[in-house]
C-alpha cells in the first residue's frame, strides 16, 4: 500500500509548492521508490481548460488528454512518474461527481453534505490514484493557501487520511514563507507561526516545514521555529532561493530532507547522491560553454507562467547543447506596429511561436514567420505557430491573398486552416478539443526524422483547428514538406520548408515531453540550429 505525503502552503501563494513537490518526487525516485503526484485545485472549474492563461498560467496536457494544472508539468519534468486525467482533482470535479451520484440515487435517503460526502469523494479520488499506479509514495499537493475557505474540504480530507493511516503512512509537509527584513537585518518567524497555528486549528500538525527564504537562516532561527511550531529541529528545512529550479532537489538533499522523509515514513532504501543530475543538468546550467538568444513571439508574454513548458523546454534544449539560452520575449501585438523587426528580435538566432487562441496578435506572428523564412533564421512553430506558418506560406509563397484560418476569418477565400466536420458541431467548450497523444509518422528525408531518429512518434495535442488537406498538394508544389502525418486520420502534424536551414512547425505540443536531462529532440535540434546560425 502506498504511503502519502501531503503538501500544504501557508502565508502567501507562489511559494513554489509545485516545484517542492516535484523535487521531493525526484529525491524519492533517486532512492529507488516509485512515486506519483496528485494536485488538488480548490476552484470550481472542472479543469483549467476553459481558463484564460492570465487566470491560471499554462494548461498542461497529459498523455491521456487531460487539461491540467501546470504543477503536473513540473512533476513530469523532474521525475519519470506517470500523470494522467485523475492526477488533477478539482473542487469542480468532486462536486460534479457527488451531484451526479445524488441524482442517480446513490445516497438515497441521506442528506448530502460537505462532510462526509465531499470529503469522502476527495479521499476516494486520492486513494484511487495511488492504488491504480501501484506506487510506494503518493505526493498530494493542496493548491491555495491555508486559511482560504475554498481549500477547507481538501484539508479536512487529508486530516482524516492521516488520522486513519497513522503517522508512518502519512506525512504533512507545510511550505511557508520566512521573510527576511532587510532594515532589521533578520528573518521574521511570525507569519510561519500564524500559518502553522491556522493548520493546527483544523487539526493538521505539520511534520516538516519547508521555509522559503531569500537568505539562509541560522541555527537560532531554526530552533525558534521548531519550538513555536511544535516540529523537530531537523524538520525545519531551509528552502533558500536558488537561481535555477533544477537546483532545488540538491538544496533539499543537502538539508537531509530525503533521509528525514524516509525516517518518518519508516521506509528503508539505498542512498543516492544525485550525481547524474548534478553533472549534467546543474553543471551545464551554471557553466555552459556557449550561449544563444531565442525570440518567443506570443500574446501572453508578460506572464511567465503562460508558456511555462515552452520556456523550460528551451532551457533543456540549451542543456543538451551545452549552451545558455536567453529568451527574448516579444508581444505579437507589438510586431503588428513595429516597423523594424530586426530591432525587436535583438540579435536572436532563432524564432519560436507557441500555441494560442483568438485573433489578437495574429498578424504580428505572421510577420515574424515571414521574417524567419526570408532571412533563413531557424524557426520553430508550435500548434498555433504551425497554423500561422501555413497562413504565411499560403499568402506570401503560394500567392493566396487573404488566406487565413477560419478561427480568425470565417469567410476567408482560402481557409488553409479550418475545422474538421466533427468539431463543427461541438457545443461544450470544456474538454472538447483534439487532446492528448496521437501518432505521427515522419518522412525519412526530413529534419524531424533526423531529430527524433525514428519514424513513429507519439505527441500531445490541444487544438480544434487543422491544416486543410485541400491545400496540401499545392503547398508541396511550392516547396513545403509535410514531414509528419497522422496516417490514421490523414492529419498534418509537421511542416518543414525545403531549402531553409531549419524551419519546423508542428501541430502538437512537444514542450510537454521535454525533460532537463533529456531535451525533446525538436527543441534540442532547434537550439543546435540556432547555435549554427551566423546571421
Ligand atoms: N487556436 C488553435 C486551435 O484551436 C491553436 C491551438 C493551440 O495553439 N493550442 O486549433
Amino acid at each position: 500500500m502506498s504511503k502519502f505525503i501531503f503538501i500544504t502552503g501557508g502565508v502567501v501563494s507562489s511559494l513554489g509548492k509545485g516545484i517542492a513537490a516535484a523535487s521531493i518526487g525526484k529525491l524519492l525516485e533517486a532512492r529507488g521508490l516509485r512515486t506519483t503526484i496528485i494536485k488538488c485545485d480548490p476552484y470550481l472549474n472542472v479543469d483549467p481548460g476553459t481558463m484564460n492563461p492570465y487566470q491560471h498560467g499554462e494548461v498542461y496536457v497529459t498523455e491521456d488528454g487531460a487539461e491540467t494544472d501546470l504543477d503536473l508539468g513540473h512533476y513530469e519534468r523532474f521525475t519519470n512518474a506517470y500523470v494522467s486525467k485523475d492526477s488533477n482533482i478539482t473542487t469542480g470535479k468532486i462536486y460534479y461527481s457527488v451531484i451526479m451520484k445524488e441524482r442517480r440515487g446513490d445516497y438515497l435517503g441521506k442528506t448530502v453534505q460537505i462532510i462526509p460526502h465531499i470529503t469522502d469523494e476527495i479521499k476516494d479520488s486520492i486513494r484511487k490514484v495511488s492504488h491504480d499506479r501501484d506506487v510506494d509514495v503518493t505526493i498530494v499537493e493542496i493548491g491555495g493557501t491555508v486559511g482560504d475557505i475554498e481549500s477547507l474540504p481538501f484539508l479536512e480530507a487529508i486530516r482524516q487520511m492521516r488520522w486513519e493511516l497513522g503517522e508512518s503512512y502519512a506525512l504533512n509537509i507545510h511550505v511557508t514563507l520566512l521573510p527576511y527584513i532587510r532594515s532589521a537585518g533578520e528573518h521574521k518567524t511570525k507569519p510561519t507561526q500564524h500559518s502553522v497555528g491556522r493548520l493546527r486549528e483544523i487539526g493538521i500538525m505539520p511534520d516538516i516545514l519547508l521555509c522559503r527564504t531569500e537568505k539562509a537562516m541560522d541555527q537560532e532561527q531554526r530552533e525558534k521555529i521548531a519550538l513555536f511550531c511544535n516540529v523537530d529541529k531537523e524538520a525545519v528545512i531551509d528552502a533558500c532561493d536558488v537561481k535555477h529550479i533544477y537546483e532545488v532537489p540538491m538544496v533539499f538533499k543537502k538539508e537531509g530532507l530525503d533521509d528525514l522523509i524516509l525516517k518518518k515514513l519508516h521506509i528503508k532504501s539505498q542512498d543516492n547522491d544525485l550525481r547524474d543530475w548534478q553533472d549534467v543538468v546543474i553543471k551545464r546550467l551554471k557553466y555552459p560553454e556557449r550561449e544563444v538568444k531565442i525570440s518567443v513571439v506570443g500574446k501572453y508574454i508578460s506572464l511567465p507562467d503562460a508558456y511555462k513548458s515552452i520556456y523550460e523546454a528551451l532551457v533543456h534544449g540549451g542543456i543538451a547543447n551545452n549552451a545558455r539560452v536567453f529568451i527574448n520575449k516579444i508581444d505579437s501585438e507589438d510586431l503588428e506596429r513595429d516597423k523594424d523587426l530586426a530591432r525587436s528580435l535583438n540579435g536572436s538566432k532563432g524564432i519560436l511561436i507557441p500555441g494560442g487562441f483568438g485573433t489578437r496578435g495574429i498578424e504580428g506572428k505572421i510577420r515574424a514567420v515571414q521574417y524567419a523564412r526570408e532571412k533563413n533564421i531557424p524557426f520553430f512553430g508550435i500548434c498555433l505557430g504551425m497554423q500561422v506558418a501555413s497562413i504565411e506560406f499560403a499568402r506570401n509563397v503560394c500567392g493566396l491573398k487573404g488566406a487565413n484560418s477560419t478561427e480568425f476569418d470565417q469567410d476567408t477565400k482560402y481557409p488553409v486552416i479550418s475545422l474538421l466536420e466533427e468539431q463543427k458541431n461541438v457545443k461544450n467548450m470544456g474538454a472538447s478539443m483534439r487532446l492528448g497523444a496521437y501518432a505521427c509518422h515522419l518522412l525519412k528525408n526530413s529534419l524531424s526524422f533526423r531529430s527524433y531518429k525514428k519514424e513513429n512518434v507519439l505527441e500531445r495535442h490541444r487544438h480544434r483547428y487543422e491544416f486543410n488537406n485541400k491545400y496540401k498538394k499545392f503547398f508541396e508544389q511550392n516547396g513545403m514538406l509535410f514531414a509528419g502525418m497522422n496516417t490514421e486520420n490523414h492529419l498534418v502534424e509537421i511542416i518543414e520548408l525545403k531549402g531553409h536551414p531549419w524551419f519546423v512547425a508542428c501541430q502538437f505540443h512537444p514542450e510537454f515531453k521535454s525533460k532537463p536531462e533529456r531535451a525533446h529532440p525538436l527543441f534540442r535540434q532547434f537550439i543546435a540550429a540556432a547555435l549554427e546560425n551566423s546571421h
